[in-house]
Protein backbone atom coordinates (compact mmCIF):
# COMPACT_ATOMS: atom_id res chain seq x y z
CA UNK A 1 0.00 0.00 0.00
CA UNK A 2 1.45 3.44 -0.61
CA UNK A 3 0.22 6.81 0.13
CA UNK A 4 -1.32 8.07 -3.03
CA UNK A 5 -2.66 11.81 -2.65
CA UNK A 6 -3.99 13.67 0.42
CA UNK A 7 -7.40 12.32 0.45
CA UNK A 8 -7.03 8.34 -0.96
CA UNK A 9 -4.82 5.54 -0.62
CA UNK A 10 -3.65 2.77 -3.81
CA UNK A 11 -4.59 -0.80 -2.10
CA UNK A 12 -3.64 -2.99 -4.99
CA UNK A 13 -4.65 -1.19 -7.88
CA UNK A 14 -8.19 0.01 -6.51
CA UNK A 15 -8.34 3.93 -4.63
CA UNK A 16 -10.02 3.73 -1.66
CA UNK A 17 -10.87 6.98 0.56
CA UNK A 18 -8.05 7.33 3.50
CA UNK A 19 -10.65 7.12 6.10
CA UNK A 20 -11.98 3.12 5.05
CA UNK A 21 -8.49 2.40 5.57
CA UNK A 22 -7.64 3.94 8.45
CA UNK A 23 -11.04 2.42 10.16
CA UNK A 24 -10.17 -1.49 8.32
CA UNK A 25 -7.23 -1.55 10.38
CA UNK A 26 -8.39 -2.20 14.07
CA UNK A 27 -4.89 -3.04 15.24
CA UNK A 28 -2.77 -0.51 13.77
CA UNK A 29 -5.30 2.70 14.60
CA UNK A 30 -4.49 5.99 13.98
CA UNK A 31 -5.96 8.09 16.72
CA UNK A 32 -7.61 10.90 15.61
CA UNK A 33 -5.29 13.63 16.85
CA UNK A 34 -2.60 12.16 14.72
CA UNK A 35 -4.64 12.53 11.67
CA UNK A 36 -4.95 15.93 12.53
CA UNK A 37 -0.96 16.24 12.94
CA UNK A 38 -0.36 14.49 9.30
CA UNK A 39 -3.59 16.82 7.59
CA UNK A 40 -1.60 19.57 8.96
CA UNK A 41 1.81 18.46 7.98
CA UNK A 42 0.29 17.52 4.40
CA UNK A 43 -0.83 21.17 4.19
CA UNK A 44 2.70 22.86 4.95
CA UNK A 45 3.42 24.67 1.36
CA UNK A 46 7.31 24.98 2.68
CA UNK A 47 7.66 20.96 3.38
CA UNK A 48 9.36 18.95 0.66
CA UNK A 49 7.32 16.45 -0.61
CA UNK A 50 9.68 13.87 -0.01
CA UNK A 51 9.87 14.83 3.91
CA UNK A 52 5.48 14.39 3.58
CA UNK A 53 5.94 10.84 1.98
CA UNK A 54 8.33 10.73 5.31
CA UNK A 55 5.96 11.58 7.50
CA UNK A 56 3.20 9.40 6.60
CA UNK A 57 5.39 6.41 6.35
CA UNK A 58 6.36 7.17 10.02
CA UNK A 59 3.23 7.75 11.23
CA UNK A 60 1.81 4.34 9.64
CA UNK A 61 4.59 2.56 10.98
CA UNK A 62 6.12 1.46 7.76
CA UNK A 63 9.37 2.72 8.55
CA UNK A 64 11.63 0.41 8.01
CA UNK A 65 13.28 0.03 11.68
CA UNK A 66 15.63 -2.43 12.52
CA UNK A 67 13.02 -4.15 14.91
CA UNK A 68 10.45 -3.94 12.07
CA UNK A 69 13.07 -5.36 9.33
CA UNK A 70 14.22 -7.06 11.17
CA UNK A 71 11.55 -9.31 12.12
CA UNK A 72 11.00 -9.82 8.66
CA UNK A 73 14.76 -11.51 7.80
CA UNK A 74 17.69 -12.66 10.29
CA UNK A 75 19.57 -10.84 7.83
CA UNK A 76 18.95 -7.61 9.35
CA UNK A 77 20.04 -6.89 12.51
CA UNK A 78 17.12 -5.58 15.02
CA UNK A 79 20.06 -3.34 17.03
CA UNK A 80 20.54 -0.15 16.80
CA UNK A 81 24.07 0.74 14.60
CA UNK A 82 24.84 3.70 17.80
CA UNK A 83 24.16 1.63 20.90
CA UNK A 84 22.94 -1.99 20.28
CA UNK A 85 19.77 -1.55 21.81
CA UNK A 86 16.29 -2.40 19.78
CA UNK A 87 16.13 -0.08 17.18
CA UNK A 88 12.29 0.75 16.79
CA UNK A 89 10.51 4.12 15.88
CA UNK A 90 10.76 5.60 19.10
CA UNK A 91 13.84 4.63 20.00
CA UNK A 92 15.75 5.54 16.55
CA UNK A 93 14.09 8.78 16.28
CA UNK A 94 13.30 9.94 19.63
CA UNK A 95 15.29 7.84 23.04
CA UNK A 96 18.51 7.14 21.23
CA UNK A 97 21.71 9.14 22.50
CA UNK A 98 22.21 10.18 19.21
CA UNK A 99 18.46 11.31 18.66
CA UNK A 100 18.43 12.77 22.50
CA UNK A 101 21.43 14.95 21.18
CA UNK A 102 20.03 16.24 17.74
CA UNK A 103 16.43 17.46 19.84
CA UNK A 104 17.99 18.84 22.77
CA UNK A 105 20.27 21.31 20.64
CA UNK A 106 17.67 22.36 18.43
CA UNK A 107 16.18 25.77 18.28
CA UNK A 108 14.00 24.93 20.72
CA UNK A 109 15.06 22.36 22.98
CA UNK A 110 13.41 19.21 24.09
CA UNK A 111 14.15 17.11 26.35
CA UNK A 112 13.14 13.68 25.08
CA UNK A 113 13.51 11.18 28.22
CA UNK A 114 9.89 13.03 29.22
CA UNK A 115 8.27 11.15 26.07
CA UNK A 116 6.47 7.69 26.24
CA UNK A 117 8.65 5.09 25.21
CA UNK A 118 6.21 3.51 22.67
CA UNK A 119 6.87 -0.23 20.88
CA UNK A 120 5.26 0.10 17.93
CA UNK A 121 5.38 3.85 16.24
CA UNK A 122 5.35 7.51 17.47
CA UNK A 123 2.26 7.83 17.48
CA UNK A 124 1.91 9.30 21.01
CA UNK A 125 5.19 10.92 20.95
CA UNK A 126 3.83 13.26 17.96
CA UNK A 127 0.60 13.68 19.69
CA UNK A 128 2.59 14.63 23.26
CA UNK A 129 4.40 17.36 21.46
CA UNK A 130 2.14 18.66 18.28
CA UNK A 131 -1.08 19.96 19.41
CA UNK A 132 -3.68 22.29 17.72
CA UNK A 133 -1.60 25.53 19.05
CA UNK A 134 1.62 24.01 17.57
CA UNK A 135 2.89 26.80 15.01
CA UNK A 136 3.41 25.78 11.29
CA UNK A 137 7.00 26.87 11.78
CA UNK A 138 7.52 24.09 14.69
CA UNK A 139 5.76 21.76 12.82
CA UNK A 140 7.92 22.37 9.71
CA UNK A 141 11.25 22.00 11.80
CA UNK A 142 9.98 18.84 13.76
CA UNK A 143 9.23 16.65 10.58
CA UNK A 144 12.11 17.90 8.40
CA UNK A 145 14.17 17.17 12.03
CA UNK A 146 12.65 13.69 12.29
CA UNK A 147 13.80 13.51 8.42
CA UNK A 148 17.08 14.13 8.67
CA UNK A 149 17.26 11.71 11.97
CA UNK A 150 16.05 9.15 9.73
CA UNK A 151 19.05 10.34 6.94
CA UNK A 152 21.28 10.35 9.15
CA UNK A 153 20.69 7.37 10.44
CA UNK A 154 20.88 5.71 7.27
CA UNK A 155 24.35 7.03 6.29
CA UNK A 156 25.69 5.63 9.07
CA UNK A 157 24.40 2.15 9.22
CA UNK A 158 25.07 2.13 5.68
CA UNK A 159 28.58 3.23 6.10
CA UNK A 160 28.14 5.89 4.01
CA UNK A 161 29.13 8.82 6.18
CA UNK A 162 30.61 8.36 9.88
ZN1 LIG B 1 20.52 3.76 19.69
Amino acid sequence: MKFCQKKTLVTGKKKVPRAYVVAALPTRTISAQVMNIMDRVWALKLLAPNIKCFAWRLIRRAIATGARAGNLTNKISKSCAHCNLVENDAHLFFHCNFARAVWFSAKTPLCTSMLPSEQDGVQEILAAIINRNTPESVLLRIMTTLWFIWKARNDFRFGRKK
